[in-house]
């Protein structure tokens, strides 16, 4: 992997306001990179640094091993897709996108409309050049957009939020087609968004913000099974948190894990590093489970009480109660033939294991 965008020690403020805090991030060639955290951490600030649009306090970014330092916006190798769709709905869809062209007066006008249409074509438009843009749907105005943006072939194609003004169909969507459309032209992307889904899905790595600062970057899966934080297991996904004693964290942890017991768990499950005196483990509701009559397991067993019930249709999702915990615990279950789903105040007994829990400081 090579790397193409580097920040280091990026910082940046508005006034007193610090919105970007010590940066250091490296994105690699044809990436599909995502910035996932909540309203006002930053996504769209660091995004900005990156596109040139607006100038760092202090830190640098370089971009394909040279510092964009005074470099302006339209003389960087990136371009970006706003999360409004910014096409103009009197223009054809060949003239939106052929204004992506503007700037370059290299480009000979009678290349122009091949360009064009190579550009529609990879955006799944090939033929609705001369349509008027308004009376497009929003995902056709999303790909007009996105063709504008990638008709100059920039090596970084910076995207705010592209799909949030779209219907949740057309946003799924547009998330294979956008996957698709990064592997076609290879280029890096990079993503920004507040919808963890989103994120889990598209990318290869994801960098999580809170208040301007990189929580965690990982690959989805390692994020998702391995947070280093409570924030970051909170934001990605749902987590249960159990208070817990650490009693020893040598080269195991052992733990006491209130309503569970006394346990062990290799180094690996504290992605963020144990220390011994009281902590926290979180538990994923489809880790735990339920035992239902008639059914054995060879993990672990405590006993609960059912304290709410929801039905998904495939899954049903239980809060119980398990002795010596203040927090009822969601559980989810795959519905299956033979199988009943149980009702508020059933007795019942919890699956869980050791493997599934994630040690946090
Ligand atoms: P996000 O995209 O993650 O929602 P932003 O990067 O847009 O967040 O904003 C981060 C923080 O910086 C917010 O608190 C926002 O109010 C502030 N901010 C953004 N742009 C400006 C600006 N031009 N002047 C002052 N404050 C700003
Ligand atoms: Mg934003």
């Amino acid at each position: 992997m090579k790397p193409l965008i580097e920040l280091t020690g990026v910082q940046k403020f508005y006034g007193d306001y610090h919105a970007l805090r010590d940066i250091d991030l490296t994105i690699n060639e044809g990436e599909f990179f995502s910035l996932l955290g909540p309203s006002g951490c930053g996504k769209t600030t660091l995004l900005r640094t990156i596109a040139g649009f607006e100038g760092v306090s202090e830190g640098s970014v370089m971009i394909g091993g040279k510092d964009m330092d005074g470099v302006s916006a339209n003389l960087r190798p990136t371009n970006m897709v706003f999360q409004s769709y910014a096409i103009f709905p009197h223009l054809t869809v060949a003239e939106n996108v052929a204004f992506g062209l503007r700037k370059r007066k290299d480009i000979a006008k009678s290349d122009r409309p091949a360009m064009v249409e190579d550009a529609l074509k990879m955006v799944g438009l090939a033929g609705y050049g001369d349509r008027a843009a308004h009376a497009l749907s929003g995902g056709q105005r999303q790909r007009v957009a996105l063709a504008r943006a990638l008709i100059l072939k920039p090596k970084v194609l910076l995207l705010d939020e592209p799909l949030s003004a779209l219907d949740k169909k057309m946003r799924e969507q547009m998330q294979v087609e956008l996957i698709r459309l990064q592997r076609h032209v290879g280029i890096t992307f990079i993503l920004v968004t507040h919808d963890q889904e989103e994120a889990l899905v598209m990318s290869d790595r994801i960098a999580v913000m809170f208040e301007g600062e990189i929580g965690q970057l990982d690959d989805p899966e390692t994020l998702y099974r391995r947070p280093k934080s409570k924030r970051v297991a909170e934001f990605i996904g749902k987590m249960n948190f159990l208070p817990a004693e650490v009693t020893s964290a040598s080269d195991v942890i052992a733990l006491d894990v209130a309503g569970l017991g006394k346990c062990e768990v290799p180094q690996e499950q504290a992605p963020g590093g144990a220390t011994v005196g009281s902590g926290v483990v979180g538990i994923r509701p489809e880790s735990l489970g339920i035992l239902f009559e008639g059914e054995t397991t060879d993990r672990q067993l405590v006993d609960a009480v059912v304290d709410e019930v929801v039905y998904y249709g495939d899954m049903t999702y239980y809060d119980v109660r398990i002795a010596g915990v203040e927090e009822p615990i969601t559980i989810s279950m795959k519905n299956m033939i033979g199988r009943p789903v149980l009702d508020k105040d059933d007795q019942t007994q919890v699956i869980w294991d050791a493997r599934a829990l994630v040690v946090m400081p």
